[in-house]
């Protein structure tokens, strides 16, 4: 690796596999060596797009072993757009859905959902501050619901389920913006999955979606085109010009993380890394977590410092160690290093290495 870089924990745009951002600069002006130009500069509708879209497709489908029943869709507007299009594609005519509450993101979703239709909220964990996943048990289905929605990992809280629900015949929906790709998915579980690209995909725009073929066609009516996900699947997600260079980055992402084994290999790696970090949180009083040991997520690791005051001092020296965008969100406070695919062990270990130094030093 030819450039210094920092070890970005930034919650999204987030690191990117620097391996990726080398072959994309080489690559920069004349693609492939033999193009002539820039993925940006070509057509989305000549030969050599039309291929790096399709083997970003095919890497996709093989990393999740997404069934052919499913269309994978290459839209636009983050996933906050797809928190509108989720009711305007699946609602098929009823009246309701049903969303589980676990912060933030869950919150957004639930808000615009209110804008198409009833929403009932199955569970909620805002009794604690939004530390845990809600059990299977307590929630409460309607049945008349045209589909369960869930954020999977929640970014923010750094809430994470760690099993699969169960809604039966009604079609499970999840936003897996911030864990998509960290793991393994049984993806016949779900009637519709979607994630914005900034965290584990690639640059921050595209979105990627995964939906059952026989859920869409059926779409409210005033539905923008480019937000029908039956016409874009018909039209391999170009009814209009596809975000191309994020595409293009988002391919050499997933043949990234063919190359290093595939989900199964890359899960152990990120494992290993979220217990590095919560093993040594929980080990000592300087710094902590306040989530439900059992629903901490692998991504997103929120932590305090005992004295609040002692904040921005913990940052300041972080950076200057090149241990970079480490502040919490601004709704929760304190620190959130967020440990996507691209961050890799040594990282982990120079944050740990950095927050025992600080707390000898400060504590
Ligand atoms: N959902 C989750 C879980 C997120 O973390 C984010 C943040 O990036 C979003 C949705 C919103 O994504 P975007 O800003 O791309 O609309």
């Amino acid at each position: 690796v030819s450039v210094e870089r920092v070890y970005n924990f930034g919650s999204g745009p987030a690191a990117i596999p620097v391996e990726v951002l080398e072959k994309a600069k080489g690559e920069l002006t004349n693609w492939h060596n033999a193009a002539g130009m820039s993925v940006m500069e070509m057509s989305h509708r000549g030969a050599e797009f039309t291929k790096i879209a399709a083997d970003a497709e095919r890497d996709l489908r093989t990393l999740l072993a997404i069934p052919g029943n499913y269309k994978v869709l290459f839209l636009q507007g983050g996933a906050s757009m797809h928190f509108a299009a989720v009711p305007m594609n699946l609602l098929r005519g009823m009246k309701k859905a049903d969303y589980v509450n676990t912060g933030e993101w869950s919150k957004k979703a639930i808000a615009e959902a209110k804008k198409f239709c009833e929403v009932n909220v199955v569970a909620s964990s805002e009794d604690k501050n939004f530390t845990y996943a809600p059990k299977q048990s307590t929630w409460k289905l309607s049945a008349d619901a045209a589909y369960v929605h869930y954020c999977s990992n929640e970014t923010i809280g750094g809430v994470e389920f760690q099993w699969t629900p169960e809604t039966g015949k009604v079609p499970l929906v999840s936003d897996m913006s911030s864990h998509i790709l960290s793991r393994p998915v049984e993806v016949s579980k779900y009637g519709c999955i979607y994630a914005g690209a900034q965290k584990n995909i690639g640059p921050a725009g595209l979105v990627v979606v995964i939906v059952r073929e026989d859920l869409i066609g059926n779409v409210l009516p005033g539905t923008p085109t480019v937000l029908d996900y039956k016409k874009m699947a018909e039209a391999d997600s170009m009814i209009n010009t596809p975000p191309t260079f994020a595409v293009y980055l988002a391919g050499l992402t997933f043949q990234w993380l063919l190359e290093r084994g595939g989900l199964a290999a890359v899960e152990k790696v990120n494992v290993r890394k979220a217990k590095l970090l919560y093993d040594y949180i929980d080990s000592q009083d300087f710094y902590s977590n306040p989530i439900a040991k059992e629903d901490r997520s692998r991504m997103n690791v929120p932590f305090r410092l005992r004295d609040e005051k002692l904040d921005a001092k913990f940052l300041e020296q972080a950076e200057a160690r090149g241990l970079s965008q480490l502040k919490g969100h601004r709704s929760v406070g304190g620190m959130r290093a967020s440990i996507y695919n691209a961050l890799p062990y040594e990282g982990v270990e120079a944050l740990v290495g950095y927050m025992q130094e600080f707390a000898r030093a400060n504590g």
